[in-house]
């Protein structure tokens, strides 16, 4: 798209305006899930949490979210049915891990009992850790599942912010879960947010997730915004971010077989001309959807607001909620192209970032990426590299940067 010509706004918006799901040409189907069975509860109290006391959380006034067993056989049975022959069940919160080691165990029997033969089904879980243990390792091994462990560094960081109810740091409680899982060999990575405590260190990072055995870490920029618009204490700049990442990769370039740094990944990933894993460098957001504890879908875990509610398991079938056109509507916010992105060089592998962090400190979708400048900072480094690593690892040359209308609809 250019700037000259924004697209309407499609679906069920906040403008009101609504257009029936068939003039809106092919349905992107739901390639995972991002599934909360504990919606936004947690065990912990981490001082930067986007989801602690947030207004717009439509159940946040409810004290007990937990999906029932009937939620969860009626997930598993319709999306396997939907996502034939490849499905992937994520699992996050809140902490997922409070909807009980059993709920997990079921799920698994649930997934036997509903695939069919030659069905590809992976499992994920994104976890604080604490209530890990050899039981939960046992079922992860046993069934290959990918775990993320959140891990902000060593520990006077990692305890700077990530707090337990009481008020402690949970560095100690991580670290013994860890151990539980490379015991039986899980595969798991580490999430670590960067914030005012780390991103000064990328060295003292990259040192001691090494020290620990860690071979695969992805790196969360925080940028949660006062309603003036003003930063948060332990938010971080475009600028601290940029040089973080500059760092990281001079550090891991010479490890880059050895050890996996998702962003790095996720660019060699587009210049390989394959889509990328994250979802911030796709064209569009629709590669997934949310399921909350009661069935309640939404486009991305950053909007479970009633606004963009997409229907309910119990009442739509996926192929309803694939097509609903608020679906769309919100996939297309990704293309409202920024004036800097249609004459930026990045702009065939960065598609104008993520929309949560436009719509950043102001609330406006229209607005640029708030780690813009981190991003051009780490493509000008790394694009030359990984283009000529690319081409040695695939025989052919990478994919060029090209300035491209944004937009499929
Ligand atoms: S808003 Fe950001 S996190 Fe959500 S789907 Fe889009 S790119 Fe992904
Ligand atoms: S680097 Fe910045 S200007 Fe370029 S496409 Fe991304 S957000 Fe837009």
């Amino acid at each position: 798209m250019s700037s000259g010509n924004p697209l309407p706004i499609l679906g069920q918006s906040t403008s009101g305006i609504s257009i029936a799901a068939e003039h809106l040409g092919p349905v992107p189907r739901i390639t995972s899930l991002l599934i909360k069975p504990a919606s936004a509860v947690c065990n912990l109290d981490c001082s930067y949490c986007f989801y602690l006391d947030r207004d717009a959380d439509p159940y946040k006034e409810l004290p007990a979210r937990r999906m029932t067993a009937d939620t969860l056989e009626r997930l598993v049975d319709t999306y396997l049915f939907y996502s034939y022959p490849n499905a992937t069940f994520a699992f996050q919160g809140g902490e997922p891990t409070l909807a009980g080691l059993d709920f997990f165990t079921k799920l698994v029997e649930l997934q036997k009992q509903y695939g069919r033969s030659g069905h590809n089904v992976a499992n994920a879980l994104q976890t604080n850790a604490v209530l890990l243990d050899d039981n939960w390792a046992q079922l992860f091994r046993e069934y290959n599942w990918l775990l993320g462990v959140s891990l902000d560094g060593p520990e006077e960081i990692n305890d700077a912010y990530r707090f337990n109810k009481a008020q402690h740091g949970t560095y100690k409680q991580v670290m013994r879960a860890i151990e539980a899982l490379q015991k039986r060999k899980v595969d798991f990575n580490i999430l670590c947010v960067l914030s005012q405590a780390n991103v000064e260190k990328p060295r003292e990072l990259y040192k001691f997730y090494k020290s620990i055995g860690v071979d695969n870490v992805q790196f969360i920029p925080l940028a949660e915004f006062n309603p003036d618009g003003s930063r948060m204490p332990f938010t971080i700049t475009a600028e601290q971010y940029g040089k973080f990442l500059v760092e990281m990769f001079d550090l891991w370039w010479p490890d880059r077989r050895k050890m996996r740094i998702r962003f790095f990944d996720n660019i060699a990933e587009a210049l390989a001309g394959m889509k990328p894993g994250s979802c911030t460098m796709h064209e569009t957001c629709d590669s997934y959807v949310v399921v909350e504890y009661n069935g309640d879908i939404y486009p991305c875990d950053f909007f479970v607001e009633g606004g963009w509610k997409l229907g309910n398991i119990t009442m739509d079938s996926w192929g309803e909620i694939a097509r609903r056109a608020r679906r769309y509507s919100f996939a297309q916010k990704k293309t409202l192209s920024h004036p800097e992105c249609v004459v930026c060089d990045y702009q065939s592998i960065c598609h104008g970032g993520c929309p949560k962090f436009r719509h950043g400190p102001h609330g406006r979708f229209e607005d640029l990426d708030y780690f813009c400048q981190a991003y051009k900072m780490i493509y000008k480094r790394a694009v030359g590299p990984l283009q000529k690593e690319v081409q040695r690892l695939l025989g052919r040359p990478a994919t060029e940067l090209t300035r491209q209308a944004l937009s499929p609809y």
